[in-house]
This record gives structure tokens, C-alpha cells and sequence, in this order.
């Protein structure tokens, strides 16, 4: 596939690690969002692209942590809010 910005074809994956903010005064109080995505890097022009997981794409539409998103809180420790509720794992909650 070739880069969206110059169409080259020298790209490749990496493995990233990521932390998403809120942007803003009013970010300071919602979740950073950790994400741990495959980075598809464009080695010519060095475009970046990669695909939120749904759990942290939920935290970004929401402002809340949600479970199965790593997430830091304010005055918290980073964590990931793990869901002992086993039907919650799927798809759409
Ligand atoms: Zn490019």
C-alpha cells in the first residue's frame, strides 16, 4: 500500500506505544489513554499511521475509562481496568 501523504511504497511496520491526551485545560481531568498499536511508518516521508483499539477509542468518545482500556486517572496509578464480568468482553459493550 502506498503512503497517504507522498505515495511512496517504502513503508513498514513497527510496534508503537502510545499515550493519547485530551487536549485543554478541561484534558487535565479526563483519562490518558494508553494504546499499543502496529505503526505503519512511511520511510520516505516518515507519515505515521495507525488504528485506535476499540476499548481506547471508547475512553476518547467518552472521557471515561471503560474496562480493557489502559488508562491514568488523575491522582492514580496507570492500570488496566480489568473486567471480571466475562459477557462484558465482547465486542460492543
Ligand atoms: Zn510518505
Amino acid at each position: 500500500m502506498a503512503c497517504k501523504t507522498c505515495n511512496s511504497d517504502k513503508q513498514s511496520v513497527f510496534n508503537g506505544e502510545t499515550a493519547i491526551h485530551f487536549p485543554g485545560l478541561t484534558g487535565l481531568d479526563k483519562p490518558i489513554v494508553w494504546v499499543f498499536p502496529k505503526l505503519v511508518v512511511c520511510l520516505h516521508c516518515g507519515f505515521t499511521d495507525f488504528t485506535v483499539p476499540e476499548r481506547a477509542l471508547q475512553v476518547l468518545q467518552t472521557g471515561s475509562p471503560v474496562d480493557g482500556a489502559v488508562v491514568w486517572v488523575e491522582g492514580g496509578q496507570p492500570s488496566e481496568k480489568a473486567s471480571a464480568k466475562g459477557p462484558s468482553q465482547g465486542a460492543n459493550d
